[in-house]
C-alpha cells in the first residue's frame, strides 16, 4: 500500500492547506514537461494530492487505506479525471473551456505554468471508482444475502439532467468544432503528418453547449448526493472479493461516464468453523474411551444441524476426517450438483482420560 502523507511529506493531520503547500512544491520540482523532471515521481505525488485533497477520498483512505480499488494501476484510480488525460496530448485535456467560465480549481495554476493554458481551461472529470466495505457472517456467505447499500457520492443533476446547462436558456452551436462534434487534428511524427479525427473536446460531442450554467450544480452536471442499491451477494462469496457495480460509482461532470462501485466482502471469522477455500474445518474432541467404543462422533454443520459418522477402524487420529459436500457453495456453481460444495474437514482433538475407573482399567487389561 501507498503511504500518500510519506509521499507528499506531510504528517497525518496535515491540513488542507498544508497538503496542497507539499503537493505544489512537488509537482514544481519534477513536472515531466521541465529540465531533470520525474513522470513517475509527478503521477505519485498527484495520485496522492487527488486522494488527500478530497475529504472524502481522505476519510475512506484513512480508514481502509486504500481510495482506490486497483492500487496504482493507471486508468480507473482515484484521480479518475485526472487518469482520463493524455500527457503527450494536450488537447485532451486543455480547451475544454465552459462558458461562463467555471473555475478549474486549485490545480489551475500549476497547468498554466506549463502549459500556457489560461485560467478558465479545464477538463471534464469522469466519475471515480469507489470503494465499500461489507461485512457479512460466514452463514450469509453460504446461503448468499443481499444488502441495501447507500454511499454519498456524486450523482446526476436532476435539474439539468446533468447536462451542466440552465435548462431555461438554451444551446448555443460549439465554436469549435461548429457543431460537428469532433475536430481534425493534423499531427507530425517521425513517420509522416497524419490527420487525425478527435472528439471536441469543448463540448465533448456534442456539438453544442449551455449558453448559462445550471445554477444547481454549478455547471457541473453532478451534485454531492446519495445513492442507494441492492447488493446481491452470491453464496460462496470469499472473504476479500471484490463485488462491481457498473456505473455505481461518481457521476461523471456533465453526463460523462460514470464510475464503478467497488463492494470489499469481508468475510467474519466464525465461532465454530475454519474456511480454507471452500472446505470448512471444524475441531472435535475426542475421548479415548469414545473411540475405544466406536461412538458415533457428532459435528455442527454450515446449514445448521449436525452431522454423524463413525471413525473407520484404523483410522489415522491425526489427519482430518473429510465429509463430502458439507463445506462452502463453490462460488458461482449450481446448488446440488455434485462437486457444487467443499468438504467439511474434522479435526480431531485427542484427550487423555484424566483417571481411568477400576471397572474401565480391568476391562482395558482383560482386553490386552
Ligand atoms: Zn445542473
Ligand atoms: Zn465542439
Amino acid at each position: 500500500m501507498k503511504d500518500y502523507y510519506k509521499i507528499l511529506g506531510v504528517d497525518k493531520n496535515a491540513s488542507d492547506e498544508d497538503i496542497k503547500k507539499a503537493f505544489r512544491k512537488l509537482a514544481h520540482q519534477h513536472h515531466p514537461d521541465k529540465g531533470g523532471g520525474d513522470e513517475a515521481k509527478f503521477k505519485e505525488a498527484n495520485e496522492a494530492y487527488q486522494v488527500l485533497s478530497n475529504k472524502e477520498k481522505r476519510a475512506q483512505y484513512d480508514r481502509f487505506g486504500t481510495a482506490d480499488p486497483f492500487g496504482s494501476s493507471a486508468g480507473g484510480g482515484p484521480a479518475g479525471g485526472w487518469q482520463n488525460m493524455n500527457w503527450e496530448d494536450p488537447g485532451s485535456w486543455a480547451g475544454a473551456g465552459f462558458p461562463g467560465g467555471v473555475d478549474m480549481g486549485d490545480l489551475g495554476d500549476i497547468f498554466d505554468l506549463f502549459t500556457g493554458g489560461g485560467r478558465g481551461t479545464r477538463t471534464v472529470s469522469h466519475g471515480s471508482d469507489l470503494e465499500l466495505l461489507e461485512e457479512i457472517t460466514l452463514e450469509d456467505a453460504f446461503r448468499g444475502v443481499t444488502k441495501p447499500v447507500t454511499i454519498a457520492t456524486w450523482i446526476g443533476c436532476g435539474v439539468c439532467k446533468g447536462e451542466g446547462g440552465d435548462p431555461g436558456a438554451g444551446t448555443e452551436t460549439c465554436s469549435v468544432c461548429g457543431g460537428q462534434g469532433q475536430v481534425r487534428e493534423e499531427r507530425r511524427t517521425f513517420f509522416g503528418s497524419f490527420a487525425q479525427v478527435k472528439t471536441c473536446a469543448r463540448c465533448q460531442g456534442r456539438g453544442s453547449l449551455p449558453k448559462k450554467p445550471c445554477e444547481n450544480c454549478k455547471g457541473k452536471g453532478r451534485v454531492q448526493g446519495e445513492r442507494s442499491t441492492t447488493l446481491e451477494i452470491l453464496p460462496g462469496i470469499q472473504d476479500g472479493q471484490l463485488i462491481q457495480l457498473k456505473g455505481f460509482g461518481e457521476a461523471g461532470e456533465r453526463g460523462t461516464q460514470a464510475g464503478d462501485l467497488y463492494v470489499r466482502v469481508r468475510v467474519k471469522p466464525h465461532a465454530k468453523f475454519a474456511r480454507q477455500a471452500d472446505d470448512l474445518v471444524v475441531r472435535h474432541e475426542l475421548k479415548v474411551k469414545d473411540i475405544l467404543l466406536g461412538k458415533p462422533v457428532l459435528v455442527p454443520t454450515i446449514e445448521g444441524g449436525q452431522a454423524e459418522f463413525e471413525v473407520p477402524a484404523g483410522f489415522d487420529l491425526k489427519q482430518p476426517y473429510r465429509i463430502p459436500g458439507k463445506g462452502m457453495p463453490r462460488f458461482g456453481s449450481r446448488p446440488g450438483r455434485a462437486g457444487s460444495r467443499g468438504d467439511l474437514l474434522v479435526d480431531f482433538i485427542i484427550k487423555a482420560p484424566k483417571k481411568l475407573a477400576e471397572k474401565e482399567r480391568k476391562v482395558l487389561e482383560e482386553g490386552d
